[in-house]
This record gives structure tokens, sequence and C-alpha cells, in this order.
């Protein structure tokens, strides 16, 4: 059986808005099917964050109402959930539907709803504000008025319309894992597009998630497709420790610069924490109130190379500037792998 930490599904690929900055691209014809669905919680026994995502989720309440009946028939347990809406449209059955996945949480208290407000999203319905607002697991996180260009990814129609300055290097590893019998523990996020194509990344577009698909589970198993991408460091070794270093200019974290130092005895974990320090990147760029962060900001990253360092075991190296080329300041991140010095072998 599988328990999953962080699993993302794909309500729908269809979408009433056509936001220049959507990372997804053009809207496509495809929803999540109850055979989908069985598929899924067939083999899943426990979610724990569930991420509603699409296209526009709020379009198919029907979906989300077979979602949770067919978790409740396959006995697989939810945490919490969230989704967000563009509320262009009240959508009753939208609302019976979370409230009814709502009710099933068993963190009811960290569920959320949010409405996505800046200026790319068409001017949402007054009544689907007041009545999603009025819900007991709204919140605003989505609400930003206004995106700073730095938190648009690169992807879809954002890219062909010249927006965002940054995409992720899709991830190929499941780093967080934990193994035991016949039960596989996953905090990775997992991703199930509408297809029933699986992804271990949530923020690509709907062409690019065809590329780095690791599978579909109409030909596969999910158990079998994440076995086979379950990370194992070729030359880890038990006994090692890996540190991992983060290493700010003054003014990126904080007023001076800025250090933290993280150990791990597990070689899979330091790799798992350096990949989210490189995304976490975007969300928190610099310690300035967010109005001081400049417009045109672009976060440049380059691989950092140490041949004569026999520590050493990767390092990426961000760079803080403006789009005329006025330098901020670089973050560096590396990892590296400590042998004990007593050790023989
Ligand atoms: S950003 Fe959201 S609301 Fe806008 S087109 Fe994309 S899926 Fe639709």
């Amino acid at each position: 059986m599988i328990e999953l930490g962080h699993l993302a599904i794909e309500v729908t690929r269809n979408c009433n808005m056509y936001c220049a900055h959507c990372l997804r691209g053009d809207p496509e014809n495809a929803a999540a099917s109850i055979d989908l669905l069985d598929r899924l919680f067939s083999q899943v026994s426990h979610v724990e964050h569930l991420l509603l995502t699409g296209g526009e989720p709020s379009m198919r309440s029907d979906i989300l109402h077979s979602l949770v009946e067919r978790a409740k028939a396959w006995g697989c347990t939810i945490g919490y959930f969230f989704v967000a809406t563009n509320a262009k449209q009240y959508h009753a059955g939208f609302v019976d539907a979370l409230d009814e996945l709502y009710g099933y949480c068993r963190q009811p208290h960290r569920c959320g709803l949010s409405i996505s407000i800046d200026q790319f999203h068409e001017k949402a319905d007054q009544k689907a504000l007041q009545e999603y607002r009025s819900l007991p697991y709204y919140t605003k996180t989505l609400e930003k008025g206004r995106l700073k260009p730095y938190k648009i990814v690169a992807e879809g129609r954002a890219q062909h319309n010249g927006l965002g300055n940054h995409t992720f290097s899709p991830k190929e590893f499941l780093y967080c894992y934990r193994c035991s019998g016949d039960r596989l523990q996953v905090s990775d996020t997992v991703y199930i597009n509408a297809l029933g194509d699986v992804l271990l990344d949530a923020d690509l577009s709907y062409e690019r998630q065809r590329k780095y698909s690791i599978g579909n589970l109409e030909q596969t198993d999910l158990f079998g497709l994440l076995t086979q991408r379950l990370f194992v460091c070729g030359s880890c070794h038990t006994g090692n420790i890996y540190t991992l270093r983060y290493q700010a200019d003054a003014g990126i974290v904080d007023q001076t610069a800025y250090t933290q130092t993280l150990y791990f005895q597990n070689a899979a974990r330091a790799f798992g924490a350096m990949q989210s320090m490189g995304r976490n990147i975007y969300h928190i760029p610099m310690n300035a109130a967010p109005e001081d962060i400049p417009d045109d900001l672009i976060i440049r990253e380059k691989e950092v190379f140490k041949e004569n360092d026999l520590d050493f075991l990767e390092g990426k190296r961000f760079h803080y500037e403006t789009a005329s080329g006025k330098k901020l300041g670089t973050v560096e991140i590396i990892l590296r792998q400590i042998v004990p010095e007593d050790r023989d072998d």
C-alpha cells in the first residue's frame, strides 16, 4: 500500500478563463475519470495533503463528488485539501463537493479554498466571491492583487507571452520516502494528470507533462512507477554525514550575510532538501518587504563545480539581479559528503 504526503490531482484541463500567465497552456478536453480515481485509490491508503488542480476545478463538481465517493469506497483516508478557483462563476455543486470532502478530511482545520485574484485573472463574480469567502475552509492565500514577475513560472502560455523568468528542471526522483514490506510512504509531491500520467512535479505545462511523465496509470500500477524512481545515491555508504550549506549575501535573507548548515545521515534526504531549497528561492527571494522587491527581479541559477574539493557533491548558485543588470547578490547552496576519518574502506 502507498501513503502519499502530497498528492496533486488534475481534475480537469478545461478552463473558463484564458489568463496570459497560465503555466498550463491552452485548455484541453480532458478530465479525471472514475476509472482513473479507482486505479489510484485502490493502491493508496492515505493522502496527507490533497491538491485539487486544473484547469478550473469548480467546473467539474461531478468529478469532485466522485473523488470523495471513490476515496471512501476504497478506504483511502485524506488529511486535508487545498484548491484554488478563479471564481468566474458561482457553482453550488462545487461547494457541495468540497463540503463533503471537508467532512471526510482528518485535519479539516488545515483545508483551504483560495481565490486567484491578480492582474492576469478576469474579474471574479460577486456572488462567487461572497459565497466562497464565507466557507469555513476559505483562505486568502492567492488573493494577491498583483503578481510580481519573478513569481510567474515561464511555462505554457506565460512562456509564449514572454512572462515569468524561471522554469524548474523537472524532478526525476523521489527523495523523501520509506519502504517497509509492502508499505511505501512518499513525502515528495506526486502529480496525477487528467490523462492518468504520473509526474513528480506540479509546475509544468500540459505540453511538458507529456515529456516528463514517468508512466501512465492505465498501463502500470502506481507502486511500480514510484519504486522505479526512489533516489539511491550510488557513491554513498552508511556512516557518512551530509552537510547542506546555504549562504546568502547581505540583503537577500537578512540585512547581513546569512549562513545556515544542515546535517543529514541519509543521502536521499540531503539531496531532497537541496532540491526544496532551490525551489523555495522563488518564494522567499529577499528579506525586504514585498513592495521593496524590484519589479524586474531576475534570479539566475547556475551549477557550481568544485573539482578539487573531495567532499563536494553538488552545488548551485543563484544570482539576484534586475533586468537592467544591477547585481543584488547571490545565494549559494552546497552539498557535501563528509566521510568519517577513521573509516577504513
Ligand atoms: S491560470 Fe487558472 S484560471 Fe487562468 S487560464 Fe490558467 S487554469 Fe484558467
